[in-house]
């Protein structure tokens, strides 16, 4: 299978999921998740239309952006260590992984010095695996108070990412997938913090595995790699 062909079937999944929904797929934006790919795949992404691409560390957007053919949106969406800020503002559009109080005030202190307002999206941990980077769900509004001191932090959205599962939702019983009470989760709150956020628009869930079932749960940013990239 090429890059182009399994596009156009995530691309017919996405509009099946959506309409399934009563949602319109031209709001539902797709992101490449480029992390395992070399840059001669991504250029072939990006002539098969892609506008999106996302990396999970500083350095591989570093090294990769410079050689793509086509001006394209980039998202950072792993750990962002303290000492890479700087590099990460420079490098990418919007950091989806906000993950903690300490990445905030270097995002604001950065952001101070540049005198320049920087969008983003903070990371819950809804499922609650110890493994998992992001936010309490309860601990949302300290965050959202703490980041409304800084002058130029402008929180544009949620982003979490559902537990590893052996079975997709569809394939067991009603009520039985562990990955949609997540994605339903994170809507509920965006939905909620949203009168208190002018700038709140984006929702970002959904990888490999599950972006049917974010489409449904109305993510509007889906982050998907293997599913683009695999032969
Ligand atoms: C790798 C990764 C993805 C994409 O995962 P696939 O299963 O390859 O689609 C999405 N989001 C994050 C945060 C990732 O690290």
């Amino acid at each position: 299978m090429s890059i182009q062909s399994n596009l156009v079937q995530i691309e017919e999944q996405i509009r099946i999921a959506a309409g399934g929904a009563g949602r319109d797929p031209a709001a539902i934006k797709l992101i490449a998740v480029t992390k395992y790919t070399g840059v001669d795949s991504i250029n072939e992404a990006i002539r098969a239309g892609i506008t999106d691409i996302a990396e999970n560390r500083v350095q591989d957007g570093v090294a990769k952006f410079p050689l793509l053919e086509k001006p394209v949106t980039r998202h950072l969406i792993g750990t962002l260590q303290t000492n890479k800020v700087k590099t990460a503002l420079s490098t990418f559009n919007l950091i989806h992984s906000v993950d903690r109080l300490e990445l905030i005030e270097a995002l604001a202190k950065e952001a101070a010095k540049l005198e320049r307002q920087v969008k983003f999206l903070l990371q819950l941990n809804i499922s609650g695996e110890s493994t998992k980077h992001g936010f309490q769900p309860d601990a949302l509004p300290g965050v959202l108070a703490k980041i409304s001191s800084f002058d130029y932090l402008i929180p544009v959205g949620l982003m979490t990412i559902a537990p590893l599962v052996d079975k997709a939702d569809w394939e067991l019983e009603q009520g039985q997938g562990q990955v949609r009470p997540i994605f339903r989760r994170l809507k509920n709150i965006f939905d909620e913090s949203k009168m208190d956020n002018p700038n709140w628009s984006y929702l970002s869930m959904g990888m490999s595995q599950d972006y049917q079932v974010a489409v449904e749960e109305g993510a509007n940013m889906l982050r998907i790699g293997s599913a683009i990239f695999k032969n």
